[in-house]
């Protein structure tokens, strides 16, 4: 039985052993961990990949979103409309922030945050809008924007799963006021580590974000807000710098592998593959499909050898952190975290497991009774 892993990050960075290895050399021995030319240098770069004015490096992506929205004078007594299926960790940036998670519906096509239901939640406290790239796929910035300027609201872009997507030729980084990006370690770029960055066209909001990341400070030992410490530190920054070579080659091999998966499931009616939105560039964070019979499938794939994922099996208002306060269903939502399952996915895995694993996968949709 060929031995598939959903993802094998020491293989990640296997390919790029030696270059890895020159940079985390480089940092042990320059004396310099924190604040130094590693960060300055991938703020740079990464800014200039996505086509933004500037980035600040900021400790993980829940806090690149928080920073962003206390950075904006969005907090307590404020609503955020949201995504409702995504991770948790965008709704608990919004909390901490200060302000109250407004959940909004997906569209059950592209299951991303749903244009249409996105007026019906906005009252009078509403101030902003995070809207989430789930999965590697750009959401329908244009109809969001519209609606945002029509009501005067923020809008702050979620893009954790979605480094180097494009809406035509809008680099993800340059659709929204600001975006937040997480650099953990499973993400298409990702660290060794716990990393994020914030991106935007306005220099004002991001100095703002680099205070809050750093004691409020803007000269050493003055603090002009009460801020925190969440700072990218430099042997991340170097290592991501190698790895943001690759970025563009890793997410063609992702698509590769995502045309290979669609073609295979074409064939099977009881499963719902991914849905393309117009114009978008995906760049494959996760695969996912839907199906009834999530659970028997994915048990017949496990004993199979082939691994799966749930994201998510709890959608955020369901948590036990938040369903007191969330009685409302999100019907949709709610069947999504019944139905969805994500196949393994990363530019390493090949095209000759992915073609096994789309054998299993036929093999188990019998076995299920799916068939
Ligand atoms: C990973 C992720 C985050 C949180 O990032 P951390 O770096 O783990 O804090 C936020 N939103 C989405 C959609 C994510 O996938």
């Amino acid at each position: 039985m060929t031995k598939v892993s959903f993802l094998d990050l020491a293989l990640v960075n296997h390919e790029l052993e030696a270059e890895l290895e020159r940079a985390a050399l480089r940092v042990l021995r320059s004396g310099q961990y924190l604040r130094g030319a590693e960060v300055e240098s991938f703020e740079r770069e990464w800014a200039d990949y996505c086509g933004a004015t500037d980035a600040v490096g900021v400790g993980n992506g829940l806090e690149a979103l928080q920073l962003v929205l206390e950075a904006m004078d969005i907090g307590r007594g404020d609503e955020v409309l949201v995504s409702a299926h995504t991770s948790i960790a965008t709704w608990l940036a919004i909390s901490h922030a200060g302000a109250r998670p407004v959940p909004v519906e997906p569209d059950p096509h592209t299951l991303l945050i749903d244009p249409a239901c996105i007026e019906a939640g906005i009252g009078s406290r509403t101030s902003a809008i995070v809207p989430v790239h789930l999965y590697g796929m750009p959401a329908d910035m244009d109809r969001i924007m519209k609606i945002a300027d029509r009501h005067r609201l923020a809008v702050v872009d979620d893009a954790s799963q979605a480094h180097g997507a494009r809406l035509g030729e809008r680099m993800m980084g340059t659709l929204a006021r600001a975006t937040a990006f997480s650099l953990y370690p499973t993400k298409n770029l990702g660290a060794a580590g716990d990393a994020g960055i914030v991106v935007s066209g306005d220099a004002q909001l991001l100095r703002r974000v680099r205070m809050l990341a750093n004691y409020g400070e803007r000269e050493r030992h003055c603090s002009e807000l009460r801020g925190y410490n969440s700072r990218l530190d430099e042997l991340q920054a170097a290592l991501l710098r190698v790895k943001l070579t690759r970025l563009d080659d890793w997410n063609q091999r992702r698509r590769a592998r995502a045309a290979q998966y669609a073609e295979a499931l074409s064939g099977i009616e009881a499963i719902t593959a991914p849905g393309a939105t117009p114009d978008a560039y995906a760049v494959w964070h996760q695969f996912v499909i839907q199906t009834e019979h999530r659970d028997a499938l994915r048990r017949e794939l496990a004993r199979r050898g082939v691994p799966t994922l749930v994201h998510y099996p709890i959608p955020p208002h369901r948590s036990p952190a938040y369903a007191d306060e969330y009685p409302e269903p999100q019907p949709i939502t709610e069947r999504l975290a019944a139905t969805v399952l994500s196949l393994p996915m990363s530019a390493q895995l090949s095209e000759t497991t992915c073609h096994h694993i789309c054998e299993t996968l036929v093999s188990s949709v019998a076995a299920a009774g799916m068939a």
